[in-house]
Order: C-alpha cells, then structure tokens, then sequence
C-alpha cells in the first residue's frame, strides 16, 4: 500500500492507493500554528489506514543545507526538523516533498501529463508554485527550488501592471502577486475599484480575464525557453477557467523563441487530489530521488 499525505495549511488529508486504485481516505483540519499537533495529527492519520510506504506533501521544502523546512507558508513549519519528526512519532522512513512537485508528480504518473517525458506543472491558487517532472522522476534540485517560478519577476511588465505590487517573499511584482486568485483580486481592485472573489470576476469582467491570459503566457513562455516542456498542466483554483486553455497558447507562442510551439497547456486531471496522490507516489520506483 502507498499511503500519500498532502499537509495544507487548513486540512490534513491522507489516502492509501492500493496499485493506482484510492482505497482509503481520510482528512482532518490542519492544526495551525501548532507544530506538535500537527505531527501528531499526520501520525494518528497514517497509523489509522495501516501499513505502507508513507510520502507526504508540504506547503514548502526541506533545505538541503539544514535539513529544516523553508519556504512555506504555514509558518509555524519554518525551521522546523519535520522529516524526523514524523519519521519518529510514525515508525517510520517518511519522503517528504513539496506540494507541488507532489501535484506535477501525480499528472506526470497517471494525470493530464501522463507519457510526457518533460512535464510542468503549475499551481495557479491562493499562491503560485511550480513542479518539474522528467521521465517519471520529480526535479528537486541542489536549492530544493526547481519549478518555483512564482516568485520570479513577471516578464515584461507594461503600464497596466505597474506599480509593481509589493510580495510577502520581500520582492515586488512577483509573478504569484499577478497570477494568484488574491493576485487577480487585487488587480480588478485597482482597476475597478471594488473587491470580488477571483470566480465573480471571471464571470464578470472579459477585460480582467485578458490580462491575466497576457500574464500568464508571458510567465509561461518564458518557462517554455529555458525548460521547453512537452505539456504544462495547471492545479488550482484559477485552472478551472476554461478559456486559459485556448487564449494562453495563442498569445506565447509571440513571447516563445522558436516558430513553432507544440508544448500543450491542459488542465489537470485529478483535481484537488493530485497532492495527495503524487504525495503517494513519492515512493513509486519512478519517484525515487536523483
Ligand atoms: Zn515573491
């Protein structure tokens, strides 16, 4: 059995697959800013299904300087030794990974990326991330940070994305503050003046949308020049935009250097599950570490 447990910051949800097949799960509210129970929750979570290979998926990564969690945005994990950790209250030898590299690692196994040999995989939520899967095997990196384009500078910014907005990460105009549902948020904000959840203002407003589709085929062409994916698969909640998946590729393909782009943007296919699922994973042949 292949337990995989996708550690978010406001639930804890664990599944075992059993071969591909989900035989079990089980979620429970994230404990928050409370690092002892939060172990302790993960645990009783994993002794609940049984035995098995156990992965789990976090809002960050483990520094390979340090051995401490960074990077996330659960901070009460930050500095924190969390792979022991749970290693010792579980009994067991525990994969930890980033959730979204868990995410581009479940669609690269048996998801929208599935046969690809170079997949993306883009987190478009309350916050942006990235996971980079090649032949099968996630890319982690020497700085734990492959796939993490969120945090680089939006390409080209014109009048209509200055000022740069501020980012929490200590630079501004970071591609999440653009392409993040609270990124989208604000942008109608300074444009219209009033505040609306990301899903009534692509219901409302085309004109939003269209700078958001020309955001983000100017960040992903640029992911396209240095990686050159066979598929980029979008997660979370702004990859339920229907229209992104025409509008984007027919506006990168400018920004793209070559004269023919044959990568394809999908959407996933295992929707909030694929933390989970790729947390399970991590432990496949094919998701061993380099
Ligand atoms: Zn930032």
């Amino acid at each position: 059995m292949r337990i995989g447990v996708d550690l978010g910051g406001t639930k804890i949800e664990a599944i075992a697959l059993d071969g591909a097949r989900e035989v079990l799960r089980r979620r429970v509210p994230t404990p928050r800013g409370d690092y002892e129970a939060t172990i302790a929750a993960v645990s009783s979570l994993v002794r609940e299904i049984g035995a098995g290979t156990v992965g789990v998926g976090i809002p960050g990564a483990l520094s390979r300087v340090s051995g401490l969690v960074k990077n996330a945005n659960s901070t009460w994990l930050i500095g924190k030794p969390l792979k022991e950790d749970l290693e010792s209250a579980i009994g067991r030898e525990v994969r930890l990974e980033n959730d979204a590299n868990c995410f581009a690692l479940s669609e690269a196994t048996d998801g929208a990326g599935q046969g690809a040999e170079v997949v993306f995989g883009v987190i478009l939520g309350t916050g942006v991330g990235g996971g980079i899967v090649v032949r099968g095997k996630v890319l982690t990196g020497p700085n734990a940070i492959a796939g993490e384009w969120g945090h680089n500078p939006l390409p080209a910014p014109g009048p209509e994305d200055l000022p740069l907005p501020a980012c929490y990460c200590g630079r501004a105009g970071c591609i999440e503050t653009y392409l993040s549902g609270p990124g989208l948020t604000r942008d109608y904000e300074r444009f219209n003046g009033e505040q609306l959840a990301p899903e009534e203002i692509v219901a409302l407003d085309d004109e939003a949308v269209g700078r958001y589709e020309a955001r983000l085929a100017r960040a992903l062409a640029s992911v396209i020049n240095v990686l050159d994916p066979d598929v980029i698969v979008l997660g979370g909640g702004m990859s339920n935009v229907g229209r992104l998946y025409t509008e984007v590729p027919r506006l990168w393909s400018k920004h793209v250097f070559s004269d023919h782009v044959a990568t394809r943007l999908v959407r996933n296919a295992h929707g909030d599950s694929s933390g989970v699922r790729g947390a399970a994973w991590l432990w496949d042949k094919q998701g061993e570490e380099r």
